[in-house]
């Protein structure tokens, strides 16, 4: 029997994932918070959309998810499982905390409900267009039904083990998101100080060792001045936190995730917390020296 996927969180990502999910064959129906934001996608998509939650669980085999944060996926969770069938798969694609994860799992496992985190990486950019990398934690048999689902989203998929282990691979991918925007930012600035062209050096130097996603990707939205966001500010703070928050508990000192929370908190308060992640040179910015090098002595 085909699975029946039903979706609920249609932001930035969920609404490239069951755009790709519904154009690559799989029967998906959605839910979300703000009905109107569901009201727009099932139309364009022409797929269903339930009035509640509860009624998404109860007419799908496998629920979906990819909302905000830990107490968000508790909450659709909590209030979908009494609806959901015997033998039905939960995903969740949210970013969220690896020992909630686990509690959620064992929660679900007990009634008989499968559970897989699926935390994606690859920006808005990857929803849209089906290229997330997808770091999967679960029982191999509910990571083997989910596999073909995620494939629709992801062209990596890689089973990390058991529940909650997706999430942890999701905490490195973040320290390596957030260092490299801080290295992105510091280069900019130095070029900037130093006069060269920008966008002719960050073209010069990208296919070469210091090439990255950050760097192809938000280095040009930086020189462009544009800062809508694909990754909010405060949705990146939130996995800062997180990373921080899992590598105190293993005694871990992050000297560099450390201090680049301190840079986001510092947008955060001049009320900057909905732009882009790559904002993050515009804390640093007020530190750096704006006379150029030809100006100095
Ligand atoms: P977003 O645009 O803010 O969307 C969040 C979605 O979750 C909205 O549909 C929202 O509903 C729903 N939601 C939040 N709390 C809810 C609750 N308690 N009950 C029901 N629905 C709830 O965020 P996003 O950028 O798509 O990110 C979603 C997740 O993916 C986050 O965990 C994020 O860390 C992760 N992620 C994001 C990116 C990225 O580049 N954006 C990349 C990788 C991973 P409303 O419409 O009603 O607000």
């Amino acid at each position: 029997m085909p699975e029946t996927i039903g979706f609920v969180g249609l932001g930035i990502m969920g609404a490239g994932m069951v755009k790709n999910l519904a154009t690559k064959g799989h029967a998906v129906s959605v839910w979300n918070r703000t009905e109107s934001k569901a009201e727009e996608l099932a139309k364009s998509l022409k797929i269903k959309q339930t009035k509640t939650l509860r009624d998404l669980a109860a007419s799908s085999s496998v629920l979906m998810l990819c909302v905000t944060n830990t107490g968000d996926v508790e909450q659709v969770v909590d209030e979908a499982a009494s609806s959901l069938k015997k033998d039905s798969l939960v995903i969740d694609c949210s970013t969220i905390s690896p020992k909630a994860t686990e509690d959620i799992a064992a929660k679900l496992r007990k009634i008989g409900i499968g559970y897989v985190d699926a935390p994606v990486s690859g920006g808005s950019e990857g929803a849209a267009l089906g290229t997330l990398a997808v770091m999967a934690g679960g029982m191999e048999e509910d990571f083997n039904r989910a596999k073909p689902i995620l494939e629709a989203i992801g062209t990596r998929i890689t089973h990390m083990g058991p529940a909650g282990k997706g999430q942890v691979t999701k905490l490195l991918n973040q320290i390596l998101v957030v260092v490299n925007m801080l290295a992105v930012s510091e280069a900019l600035l130095f070029g900037r100080a130093a006069e060269l062209d920008l966008k002719k050096a960050v073209a010069a130097v990208e296919s070469g060792a210091a090439g990255s996603w950050m760097l192809s990707k938000r280095a040009p939205q930086v020189l462009d001045n544009y800062w809508k966001p694909g990754f909010t500010v405060d949705l990146q703070q939130k996995d800062v936190d997180l990373v921080l928050e899992y590598a105190g508990e293993l005694g871990l000192p992050l000297l560099a995730t450390g201090m680049i929370r301190q840079l986001y908190a510092r947008l955060q308060k001049e009320g900057k917390g909905g732009l882009g992640n790559h904002a993050l040179i515009q804390a640093l910015e007020p530190l750096m020296p704006a006379v150029p090098a030809s100006r100095q002595k």
